[in-house]
């Protein structure tokens, strides 16, 4: 009897792993189709340590090329051989979000700008709007180069290009473009309303994000999501000031991750910049200057610096507009009105030179 209890005990014990008895082939699908969800870098860690096998699988160029954005959210700090190793083997299985953020990292942070806009590039061919949006940004103020290797109407071009794929700064910044004829022939009319689009698109994605918001109670249904939404618009409560255009406040939106790394990154090693060197205003952005002076600066209180038109609108709405001390002798050009479109946005100089931008 005994010896029967033990025969079928080791016989349950010796049973297979049902996960053993999956085929690869499914488990490949099933990472395939997870990779590109996991919320943080973690997410995919915990696969790669779980074991052999699912570390295998998760490795396979299949799952690599699908891996979301996400997953590449490491903290500046972590910085490692792995983590660049990672991401090279995710480039190399043709992951876009892999070109852009290694791109954006190698440009900016190790300063190896050839490789760094050659990684954006293959990302922009691949139709990566952020790719796009950043290599104008590159061409809008010749960065990596001389003052010379501006472009601008390859920027306004690549703008255009990123704005057509639903990009809102590159739809700002050729509002922008078009409104001050700069890289592109003037025209006002199709300049505002390309701002009022890039506004409306903001909006949106605002209230979709508040709809989807999970506040802590998880029985909060999405009338109640819609309701808080509506209080927002309606009273203003919280959030930044952004789309004050439309008389309501949103909180700001998500930033790229690879943005966050680029801001980590300068603020964490305030060595890295050379002297003189500033980073972006914007507390989104993230992106230093290359060489001296290369950003363009508040022409009226001439302490902030942004990297593009897009970044200064932004900037403008979230914060600096309470923060914008008029010297003096430019008091004349806000009350002229400015830039009127966008609740009272300045104007903003060349870096070297004094004239405004119009
Ligand atoms: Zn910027
Ligand atoms: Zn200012």
């Amino acid at each position: 009897m005994v010896t029967a209890q033990r025969k079928r005990l080791r016989k349950i014990s010796e049973k297979p792993d049902l996960f053993d008895q999956l085929p690869d082939d499914l488990v490949l699908y099933i990472l395939f189709k997870l990779s590109s969800s996991a919320s943080c870098p973690s997410d995919f860690i915990n696969i790669l340590i779980t074991c052999k096998r699912l570390k295998q699988l998760a490795l396979d160029p299949l799952v690599l090329s699908k891996v979301g954005v996400k997953t590449f959210a490491v903290k500046a700090e972590r910085w490692s051989d792995s983590a660049h190793q990672f991401l090279k083997q995710c480039v190399n299985a043709g992951n876009r979000e892999a070109l852009y953020t290694l791109g954006m990292i190698r440009f900016y942070c190790l300063q190896n700008r050839g490789s760094g806009a050659s990684l954006m590039a293959k990302a922009a061919i691949k139709s990566h709007a952020s790719a796009l949006y950043s290599l104008a940004v590159i061409q809008f103020n010749g960065s990596g180069g001389s003052k010379n290797d501006k472009n601008l109407r390859a920027g306004v071009a690549l703008c255009a290009r990123a704005a057509v794929l639903g990009h809102i700064d590159a739809l700002r910044e050729l509002g922008h473009c078009l409104q001050d004829g700069y890289g592109v022939p003037q025209d006002i009319v199709q300049g505002r309303r390309f701002l009022v689009q890039a506004n409306a698109k903001e909006l949106a994605l605002s209230l979709r994000s508040m709809l989807t918001w999970k506040p802590q109670q998880q029985h909060v249904d999405e009338q109640q999501n819609l309701h808080y939404a509506c209080s927002v618009m309606g009273t203003a409560i919280t959030g930044c000031p952004l789309l004050s255009d439309f008389g309501c406040n949103v909180p700001a939106r998500e930033v790229h991750p690879v943005n966050e790394f680029l801001k980590e990154w300068f603020e964490s090693r305030p060595g890295m910049l050379d002297h003189g060197l500033r980073l972006c205003s914007h507390s989104g952005c993230g992106r230093p200057e290359t060489r001296p002076r290369e950003f363009r600066r508040c022409s009226v209180c001439g302490t902030v610096n942004y990297c593009s038109r897009g970044c200064q609108a932004l900037d403008w709405k979230l914060r600096h507009k309470v923060e914008c001390v008029p010297m003096e002798q430019w008091q004349g050009v806000l009350e002229d009105g400015g830039d009127n479109g966008i609740g009272g946005m300045v104007e903003i100089e060349e870096g070297e030179d004094v004239a405004l931008v119009e």
